[in-house]
Formats: C-alpha cells, sequence, structure tokens
C-alpha cells in the first residue's frame, strides 16, 4: 500500500495508549525514539565473480534495559523504516511479557531464494562482523535472533563469528535461536508458535470474552485461517490443531487454499516440500489471490507472515471473530479499527508473538551462566541452576513442585521446563492485559501497549535519566 509507514503505525497504537497514561510528553517522546540506528553497506562477491552492494541494518530502540534483544530477518522488505518499527515492538512485547531487555531489530535487504548456501553464509558473517566492529552484538549489549526469512543456522553462523573475532567468555550469548548443539535450548524453534497457541486458547477460555464476540467458550471445533506457513504460521497451526482448532485456510506466497471439510497440515507441508506451493493440494479449493483466503469465514484468522497484510483495502471484508496476531504489525491502525467496529477481537502482536523473545531469554540466562538444563551434577543444582529456575519462576509467576524439580535436576526436562514457562508467561501477560482493558474500556492492543508504557516508565523513574 502507497504512502504506508510502519514505524508511524507502531507510534499511532503508542499514542493512543499514551492518553491512558499520566507519564510526562517528553518522557512519553523519549520512549518512542529509536536509540541507536545504524545502516551498514558492504559488498558481497558472488560466486560468479560479480561485486553486489548489500543493505543492512541494526536498530536498537530502547536501552533502558540492557542488553537489547530482537531478531534478524532476510528479506526484500526490510528497509530503516521497517527495522525501526519492528525494534520498537520489540521493546514493548518484553515489556509485556516481563522479560528484562530492551528493544532492537536487524534487517537484511535481501531475496534469500537467489543466493546460493555459500553466499548467504558469507553476507551473515561479514553483517555479523559489522555489527561487532561497531558494538552492536554482545551478550550485554545487544543480541540477535531468528525473524522472517533466518533460522538457527544463520545465528550459529552470527555465533561462531563472534567466538572467533572477540574473546568474551560468555560469547554463546551473543546471539539466541542457536542450534540446540551449540548453546540453543529446546523448545525456542517453536516458540512463538507455542506462544501464538497459549494466548489464543487463553482468550478462547474465558466464557464471557467469547460470549460478547458471539462464540462458545474453548478452543476445541474452532475453526482456523493462518496466513504463512514459515516458522512462525507452521507452529502455530501445529499447536491449534492439537488443541482441537480446526484448520480450513492457509494463505502462502503463490496462493490461497479453503476447505470447509479441515486440512491435513502435515500432508500440506509435504505437498508443499515436493510441489515448491500449497495451490493444487488434495480436496482443496484453490482461490483467486494469494490474500483471497483471509476473508473468508472462519473464527480465528491467524496472519502470521508480514506487517501490513489486514489494512483499508480489505480490513471491511475479513469475517474472523478472532484475529490472532502472530505476526509483526500485521494490521494497520486503520483496518484495526474498522475490524474492531465489527465487534472482532483482536490479540495483538505486542503481545501474542512474545513467546519467541519469551524463550530466547531462556536460552540467554542459561549461556550467561554456562549451565545445561538437564544433567546437571550436584553443584550446579544447588547454585546456578537453581537461580535459573527461579527467575523462570519469576517472571512466570509460578512455583515448580517437588515433583518437578526432581525431574529437571535428574536429567533431560528442559523442554518441559521451556514450556511451562513459557505458558505461564503467555497467560499472566494476557490476564494481564485483559484486565486493563476491561478497567479502562480500551482494546486489547491499547492495553498491551499501557502496561508496556508503564513498566518502561518505572524503569526511567526509577533510574533516571544520565547524566
Ligand atoms: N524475532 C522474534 C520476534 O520478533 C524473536 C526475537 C528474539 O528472540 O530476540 O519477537
Amino acid at each position: 500500500m502507497k504512502g504506508y509507514k510502519f514505524f508511524e503505525q507502531v507510534n499511532k497504537a503508542f499514542d493512543k495508549a499514551a492518553a491512558f497514561t499520566n507519564h510526562s510528553k517528553g518522557l512519553l517522546e523519549q520512549m518512542k525514539a529509536c536509540n541507536d540506528v545504524l545502516h551498514i553497506t558492504f559488498p558481497l562477491e558472488r560466486q560468479d565473480g560479480s561485486i553486489e552492494v548489500i543493505h543492512a541494518w541494526r536498530v536498537e530502540h530502547s536501552h533502558h534495559k540492557m542488553p537489547t534483544k530482537g531478531g534478524i530477518r532476510y528479506s526484500m522488505t526490510v528497509n530503516e523504516d521497517e527495522t525501526m518499527a519492528l525494534a520498537a515492538l520489540m521493546t514493548y512485547k518484553c515489556a509485556v511479557v516481563d522479560v528484562p531487555f530492551g528493544g532492537a531489530k536487524g534487517g537484511i535487504m535481501i531475496d534469500r531464494s537467489k543466493y546460493s548456501e555459500e553466499e548467504l553464509e558469507k553476507i551473515t558473517r561479514r553483517y555479523a562482523f559489522e555489527l561487532y566492529k561497531k558494538n552492536f552484538i554482545g551478550p550485554g549489549n545487544d543480541v540477535p535472533a531468528p525473524d522472517y526469512g533466518t533460522s538457527s543456522k544463520e545465528m550459529a553462523w552470527i555465533f561462531d563469528t563472534y567466538r572467533q573475532i572477540s574473546s568474551d567468555i560468555n560469547a554463546e550469548g551473543c546471539v539466541t535461536g542457536k542450534p540446540v548443539g551449540q548453546g540453543g535450548i529446546r523448545g525456542r524453534t517453536e516458540a512463538t508458535g507455542r506462544g501464538v497457541f497459549f494466548g489464543i486458547k487463553e482468550a478462547c477460555d474465558n466464557e464471557e470474552d467469547m460470549k460478547a464476540i458471539g462464540l462458545e467458550r474453548g478452543l476445541e471445533g474452532k475453526t482456523f485461517i493462518v496466513q504463512g506457513l514459515g516458522n512462525v504460521g507452521y507452529h502455530s497451526a501445529k499447536y491449534m490443531i492439537e488443541g482441537g482448532a480446526r484448520l480450513i485456510g492457509v494463505a502462502e506466497i503463490d496462493g490461497s487454499i479453503y476447505s470447509d471439510k479441515g486440512i491435513d497440515l502435515e500432508k500440506l507441508m509435504a505437498y508443499r516440500e515436493e510441489s515448491g506451493g500449497i495451490i493444487g493440494f488434495e480436496g482443496t479449493k484453490t482461490l483467486r489471490s494469494s490474500k483471497s483466503v483471509l476473508e473468508k469465514e472462519c473464527d480465528i484468522l491467524i496472519p502470521a507472515a508480514l506487517e501490513n497484510q489486514l489494512n483499508a483495502d480489505n480490513a471491511g471484508k475479513i469475517k474472523a471473530k478472532i484475529i490472532g496476531e502472530a505476526a509483526n504489525g500485521p494490521t494497520t491502525d486503520e483496518a484495526h479499527e474498522i475490524i474492531k467496529k465489527r465487534g472482532a477481537l483482536i490479540i495483538p502482536d505486542n503481545y501474542l508473538n512474545a513467546g519467541g523473545v519469551t524463550v530466547s531469554y531462556f536460552e540467554w540466562l542459561k549461556n550467561i551462566q554456562h549451565v545445561r538444563f538437564g544433567r546437571m551434577g550436584k553443584r550446579f543444582e544447588e547454585n546456578s541452576y537453581k537461580k535459573i529456575l527461579s527467575v523462570i519462576e519469576t517472571i512466570s509467576d509460578r512455583k515448580f513442585t517437588e515433583k518437578e524439580l526432581e525431574f529437571l535436576a535428574q536429567g533431560g526436562g528442559e523442554r518441559e521446563l521451556v514450556d511451562s514457562g513459557l505458558e505461564e508467561t503467555m497467560v499472566n501477560a494476557y490476564r494481564e492485559i485483559n484486565e486493563i482493558r476491561k478497567s479502562k474500556g480500551v482494546d486489547l492492543r491499547t492495553a498491551a501497549f499501557i502496561s508496556a508504557i508503564d513498566k518502561v516508565a518505572f524503569m526511567y523513574g526509577g533510574m533516571g535519566i544520565f547524566p
């Protein structure tokens, strides 16, 4: 859409919420501003010998807590405005789920399908090197993670590059979302989608809220449509189905498909792997355009791809009763108002997709403490390990039972530990923002922003402003 400015959209939502707080204008302006914006260009020598200039960014939005945290995106949509908006969203989403990081984001403007694996490795390593040179990476400084178009493989390259050029004893904590064998944590790959599921389930379990939008309580039997079968979309859909919901539509780059009889997700993934797309999958109808299926009748719509997908052009045609924003910024401010007026419940990105960074926090804790969950010796059980468990208990506001502690100490269990910490985090944060929503008479996005603004303001209040 022409004239779309993502950072402006985030700030619009921030301003709406700020009106419900009583912080000074100056402090609010300070909270909105991006602290550091880095635009890097570097040359890539391609395999055919030609040279190409690569554009990349890293934005640290807020240093109110350190390190700053946020993914790295590989996409042709990457630009300064997008990276600033996504970095700001990281600040707010971390605050909403009480993960003690400032917000950051990075991106490289490339279409990864146009490069070989070797070229992607070169691009990634050079990017990591540039970040290091400019002090935009480090376990106590700024910690990247995967995002759209990146995965644990790129994180392993970043970690290895950092390890080669720094003598940091905590090098493992310079990036999260690493492969499990290289300091990663079990459950991180699935975490964002798993968190999306926990968040939507919690909303569906609230009888009063479901009644208000004309739905029955519970996830069981609800129909849903997902946009994007990347890491977040796939895992969201997987856990929704496991939780009893029925997948009836999928939107992907090559088009969209629909079947009121339900779509077999695993078979569809295999079909896509084989044919390169989702069109033509058995038992489904192919719709006009890649976004048409978003307008179909369903209980829950999960945009899990990119920003600006529900906008003034299609918002009036969206029929879903619940919009679960798995992507960052999928709904424009205008579309949000249109969909809200129709009476639908929008579960906002600044809460719903926070599962990824929540589990990144667990991974980072594990890295900087130099411990492994599971198979710990007695010594670790007594100190670092216990400390980590107590941090997880504090942020997720739950206590491990004796039986759980024993299970964890005896080995294995990392996956379960991560999962229960994630579930409690998502459930508690939902309850917190839902309460704000009701007490202030606002929507959930505004409520999540109010929660974030108050928490960040509290930090500034406590530490003052330097010098
Ligand atoms: N890229 C993810 C996000 O947008 C995760 C960030 C992280 O783990 O640092 O939330």
